[in-house]
């Protein structure tokens, strides 16, 4: 069982949810995005795909209900619970190359970097995590009516949650997202809280 914060701007090392167990994913201070990595104990490399949850589900606002599938159209879990409704489900976070990119510097922290070290001893390098494998919960990306994007300010509150059941015995990553050169963890990177329980 896992009763555990990621600290601010950091990660905690890859763990385990047994199929069945319910995982809670905590924004504790409200407004900060937590970038999530699911993979199947028994099949590493049947990732999750952001890509797949959105079009077998038909909707990019994956919440309460929706079942998150992997690369080969597997459940790996499902939303029993989500206090926000607001999560980024596209694939990809914040990188050192995403940093150079639009701040002009590498440097600062990044998801990418995060979930490459918590996955340390599972993955053989960055290479096999996949970005189409990372979900950013809380991460408010607001699409215009012409399409245009934009990182906002997440809706998330202090204590506002997203409950995953594990369809299969899960390897998770997570990270609390150090960006803070956009609104997506409004300025002022937080801890985030991962517990479990078996109901
Ligand atoms: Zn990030």
């Amino acid at each position: 069982m896992i009763d555990t914060v990621v600290p601010a701007r950091s990660f905690v090392p890859a763990f385990v949810v047994e199929a069945g167990e319910v995982l809670r994913i905590e924004d504790l201070a409200g407004r900060q995005a937590a970038d999530v990595v699911l993979m199947p104990v028994d099949d590493p490399h049947d990732q999750m795909s952001c890509i797949y949850t959105q079009l077998l589900n038909r909707t990019t606002r994956i919440t309460h209900g929706h079942v998150i599938y992997s690369k080969a159209a597997r459940p790996l879990a499902t939303v029993v619970e989500d206090t926000v409704g607001v999560h980024w489900f596209g694939g990809g976070c914040c990188s050192a190359e995403t940093n150079e990119f639009r701040y002009g510097s590498p440097e600062g922290g990044s998801c990418r970097e995060n979930l490459v070290e918590s996955l340390a001893g599972h993955i053989a390098g960055p290479a096999e995590l996949e970005l189409d494998a990372i979900a950013s919960l809380f991460m408010n990306i607001a699409i215009g009516p012409d399409g245009g994007l934009e990182i906002v300010l997440p809706t998330s509150r202090a204590g506002d949650h997203i409950d995953l059941r594990a369809e299969r015995s899960l390897l998770v990553a997570v990270s609390a997202c150090p960006q803070e050169r956009n609104p997506c963890n409004g300025f002022e990177p937080s801890d985030i809280a991962l517990s479990t329980s078996n109901p």
